[in-house]
């Protein structure tokens, strides 16, 4: 019976007509389908056209198979031509066959339908195990690769992609001849992908490195590649890195290629060239830069004027205030600009916003540098973050070096002992896997604690020492945007200790000490969540109270000087006194700029004093709360 079955199955096979379609299978077919992703993205009529030179459409064999599962999902268009009839997805024995005749085609098919189609991302850890058991590095490096855009666009975890792609990159390939675009991964795309996640985590220094490899490899193999985006990026890092030589370099080269581009490259291309020009400020620097400006300012008579010059004339108009120290100016025109840019309606893209950032740090950095002190705090924070940053760095060049090691180890293994199961092997891969994800895990730490060190400075930077409020240079910037708004219905106020020479003088430094730090926490306690408050010198405070009537604002100061005149233990004296302020309260809109605004609140103040302290003067009220200065109980 069992022979009879047999027998027939077999008559079966050598009749059918089908049979002739089982050719064996073999690897020009493979290579003929590969070649087809060359076409995926034209349109479908042309990919379709080129599938038809093949017999993708009718061979019953399991590269066939495989390919037509892929393209079936990749042309989602595809399925209005029922170009596909019967789909069904690879088994275990098609992906045997298919891993046979080519390993690298293997794990890149697999990768990809498990990276993108699956999104099953243990089973691409998995297939990478398989490849590094195999001792296959260039398919390690494919799936690695597909790793890493999986982190990255579905897991939003850049630093597990930045692993897998330093990972891949020693072995991947550039542009190979034989790779088929978006078939396989090439080092190109691997480095531009490092350029820009170095970049998002703060890391500009390394990421001016990959970037600088990124351009010199796809200026040999693939220039029509680089975008504008990542010239405009490559200016600002070399330039903020002082590397001015290089920076004019990438730029000319930058307003060269975007003269072909759209006109917005143009002035991409131009910005960038103005920030080198305005960070080297050598003499004439300035004037060069100023010039370009107003050259590229759009022509208002225009008739069709649209979002796209509206943002030129923003763009430009704000570097120019920029430049000529008008911060505040320069604040509102690129928040008008972020608006515009962000507006769903108008042709803007998210990179146009990041390249907005990066215009407004420079304009934040380049108005700082007359103080002093910003100088020295900026360099310091340079400093550390250099420090930080090398040893990232040394963690980051080791993980090369892992993937070497991984294979050497497997390889070890599998020859040691041809009797020890597959399964032992992998274990030893995992092992392998786990100390990678503790390499990563340190880098994420360090990472951290990148984050931490920089919050700290800038803490450190915007903090009163002895009361922990914020101080006059935070306090200026909020001020700055407050102005950069439509001002109406803000306040500001100014408050002074009433006779605070005296505590200082009655009960000494430290209690006096102690007073500031008690006045701070109740204003801090009794403002909004929406208002801000600053140590403005010595014993004054500077407060802004958003949205609010006059009336109202000053509610909230009588109540804050109430409260304080509430408090009359101290730890530092056995003495029991309490003390009160006088404050000056102005609305914002009736003032130009800030220092207007201040100078009139310090004039309400004086008043306040010389009507007997303990008050709050506005330029409307005069029925105030008084609370006598200095009581001793
Ligand atoms: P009034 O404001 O009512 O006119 O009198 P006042 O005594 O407060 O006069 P003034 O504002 O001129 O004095 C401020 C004093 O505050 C002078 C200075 O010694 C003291 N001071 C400034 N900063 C600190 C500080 O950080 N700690 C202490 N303990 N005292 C400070
Ligand atoms: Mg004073
Ligand atoms: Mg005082």
């Amino acid at each position: 019976m069992f022979r009879t079955t047999f027998f027939l199955i077999f008559l079966f096979f050598s009749v059918n007509p089908i049979s002739n379609v089982y050719a064996a299978e073999d690897e020009s077919a493979l290579y003929q389908y590969a070649n087809l992703f060359k076409y995926r993205n034209d349109a479908s009529t042309r990919f379709i056209e080129k599938t038809k030179q093949t017999d993708l459409l009718t061979a019953n064999t399991a590269v066939a198979r495989v390919f037509r599962f892929i393209y079936s999902h990749a042309q989602s268009d595809l399925a209005e031509y029922s170009l596909f009839p019967h789909i069904s997805e690879p088994t275990d024995a098609d992906w045997n066959t298919f891993k046979e005749l080519d390993e690298l085609y293997y794990a890149n098919a697999k990768a990809l339908i498990l990276g993108f189609i699956k999104r099953d991302l243990d089973k691409l850890i998995r297939l990478k195990k398989e490849m590094i058991v195999a001792g296959n590095k260039a398919a390690i490096a494919q799936v690695s690769s597909v790793l890493s855009i999986v982190y990255l666009d579905y897991e939003q975890d850049s630093l597990n992609a930045l692993a897998e792609l330093l990972y891949a990159l020693p072995e991947i390939q550039p542009n190979m001849n034989k790779a088929v675009y978006g078939f396989f991964y090439d080092k190109e795309l691997v480095l531009f992908h490092i350029y820009w996640i170095l970049y998002d985590l703060g890391a500009y220094e390394s990421s001016y490195q990959y970037g600088k490899a990124y351009f010199a490899l796809s200026k040999e193999t693939s220039p029509e590649l680089i975008s504008s985006a990542d010239y405009f990026l490559m200016v600002m890092l070399a330039s903020q890195l002082g590397l001015f030589e290089e920076a004019f370099a990438y730029s000319d080269e930058f307003l060269t290629k975007a003269e072909q581009g759209q006109p917005s490259d143009q002035l991409y291309a131009i910005l960038a060239k103005v920030v080198v020009l305005a960070r080297r400020n050598a003499p004439g620097d300035i004037e060069q830069a100023l010039k370009l400006l107003s050259l590229s300012k759009p022509d208002i008579q225009r008739e069709d004027w649209n979002a796209i010059d509206e943002a030129r004339a923003l763009a430009v108009n704000a570097m120019e205030a920029g430049l000529q120290r008008n911060v505040s100016k320069a604040y509102q025109l690129i928040s008008d600009l972020k608006l515009l840019a962000n507006d769903p309606a108008e042709p803007f893209h998210s990179v146009d916003t990041k390249n907005l950032t990066e215009l407004e740090r420079f304009i934040a950095e380049y108005n700082l540098d007359s103080e002093l002190a910003a100088i020295t705090s900026l360099k310091l924070v340079q400093h550390e973050h250099g420090k930080l940053l090398n040893a990232l760095n040394n963690r980051l060049d080791s993980l090369g070096r892992e993937m070497q090691a991984d294979i050497e180890l497997v390889n070890v293994e599998k020859m040691k002992a041809q009797n020890i199961t597959q399964r032992q092997a992998i274990e030893t891969a995992n092992l392998k896997t786990i100390i990678l994800l503790l390499v990563i895990t340190l880098v994420a730490t360090l990472a951290a604690w990148l984050f931490v060190q920089r919050r700290r400075t800038h803490h450190l930077a915007y903090t009163d020492p002895l009361t922990s409020a914020p101080n006059r240079r935070f306090m200026f910037n909020l001020l700055a945007k407050a102005f950069a708004k439509p001002r109406t219905g803000n306040c500001i106020a100014l408050i002074d200790i009433d006779h605070f020479k005296r505590v200082n003088d009655t009960y000494g430094h430290q209690t006096g000490d102690e007073v500031l730090v008690a006045c701070s926490r109740v204003i801090r306690s009794r403002l909004r969540s929406t208002d801000q408050y600053c140590r403005y010198g010595g014993e004054e405070f500077l407060l802004l109270l958003k949205e609010i009537s006059v009336p109202k604002a000053k509610d909230i100061m009588d109540d804050i000087r109430l409260s304080l005149s509430g408090i009359n233990k101290w730890q530092s004296t056995s003495a029991n006194f309490s003390v009160s302020f006088s404050c000056g309260l102005v609305e914002l809109s009736q003032y130009n700029d800030i220092d207007d605004a201040i100078a009139h609140c310090d004039k309400l103040l004086y008043t306040a004093k010389n009507k007997g302290r303990g008050r709050t003067i506005t330029t409307s009220l005069e029925n105030d709360i008084v609370v006598n200065p200095l009581q001793t109980v």
